[in-house]
């Protein structure tokens, strides 16, 4: 299958919703990273999807969608504080799971009898899920396992000969996958954290945050998001997360450790010996950059990635939880 690229212009809406409606699969941009979108209700589109991701059946999708009525179209007993939630932060990087409807098939829900939902900020994506009449179930656009896109030339390294089209939407500004939160008696759990943090939810209801988001699961404990419980967002290169007080002790290690084919991923770069590459001084600016730095690290040959962990607070939770997976739980505490 040949793969084309088109540039987000009303002509490429119109051809990525005629794919969409045949059951296809496109990769559209969005806010957080680039997802791989099928029509969330065809069994058969969202097939298609797992297959070119070579993501375990279980991981349940997200449903794309461009109003918020829609939520009574898949959902049932569609919460009071999910509508005050949609209204402060959407159209943007929050994920909330509902009950399902019978019209939401088993294979973009895994299994599970709920489904989960987001309206992305981005205007063309909107315009393509207007234009379908359907929501859009998709995941990041990578193949299972490696940091997801958040340039349409990542995508194509991924799905090149396996989808016929990716909308070039440009970089992606949040750079992390959205925050996904269920409902609790009385507020929200967060199951993923990303671009909407617990302080922001907080202003809101209660947030509890569920410990799959710092530590790694244990045998016999239930994943509340199954895709917590893979391997995940890792590039090719061992990656070690690295914990410490401040930019000079992680300097002095790097320094002590390096070899040619280490980089770094460090808050403050002038006293570091090895190649490093952009980070952050900012939470903000490491969500940003911790996926495009991972995957340009795999182009650059490293065997080994050296991260300075991210404090913990707003988008840095994030930042930490993608972090740890992509280390798989390797942490250096200096
Ligand atoms: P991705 O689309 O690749 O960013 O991943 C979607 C994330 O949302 C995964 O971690 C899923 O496990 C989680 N998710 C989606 N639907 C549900 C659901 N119904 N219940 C729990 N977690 C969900
Ligand atoms: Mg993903």
């Amino acid at each position: 299958m040949n793969t084309e690229i088109l540039r987000t212009e009303p002509k490429s809406i119109d051809i990525a919703a005629q794919i969409l409606k045949n059951d296809e699969i496109v990769a559209i941009p969005t806010e957080t990273v680039y997802g791989l979108a099928g029509n969330g209700l065809s069994a058969d589109a969202v097939k298609k999807i797992f297959k070119a991701k070579g993501r375990p059946n279980d991981n349940p999708l997200i449903l794309h969608i461009s109003s918020v009525d829609w939520l009574y179209r898949y959902a049932e007993n569609v919460p009071d504080l999910a509508l005050k939630l949609a209204e402060k932060f959407w159209p943007g990087p929050l994920t909330m799971i509902m009950s399902k409807k019978n019209i939401v098939p088993e294979e973009t829900s895994g299994g599970l009898d709920t489904v989960a939902f987001r309206m992305p900020n981005n205007q063309w994506t909107l315009k393509l899920i207007e234009a379908c009449d359907f929501p859009l179930a998709a995941p990041s656009a990578n193949l299972s396992g490696l940091p997801s896109p958040t340039r349409a030339g990542y995508v194509y390294n991924d799905m090149k000969g396996k989808i016929p089209l990716i909308i070039d939407g440009g970089q992606c500004s949040y750079g992390l996958e959205s925050t996904v939160i269920a409902f609790t008696e009385n507020g929200v759990k967060i199951l993923r954290p990303g671009g909407v943090t617990p302080e922001m939810l907080e202003q809101l209801c209660r947030v509890e945050i569920d410990k799959a988001v710092t530590e790694g699961l244990k045998d016999g404990d239930k994943a509340l998001s199954p895709g917590m419980k893979y391997k995940h967002y890792s590039p090719k290169a061992e990656v070690f997360m690295v914990k410490c007080d401040d930019n000079d002790s992680f300097a002095d290690f790097v320094n002590k450790n390096f070899d040619d084919y280490t980089i770094v991923l460090a808050k403050k770069a002038e006293n570091i010996k090895a190649k490093t590459l952009p980070y952050g001084r900012t939470a903000k600016q490491e969500a940003e950059k911790l996926f495009t730095s991972l995957r340009k690290a795999d182009e650059m040959g490293a065997k080994k990635i050296y991260v300075q962990a991210p404090n913990e607070e707003g988008i840095g939770l994030a930042v930490y939880n993608r972090l740890i997976r992509a280390a798989a739980f390797k942490v250096i505490e200096l």
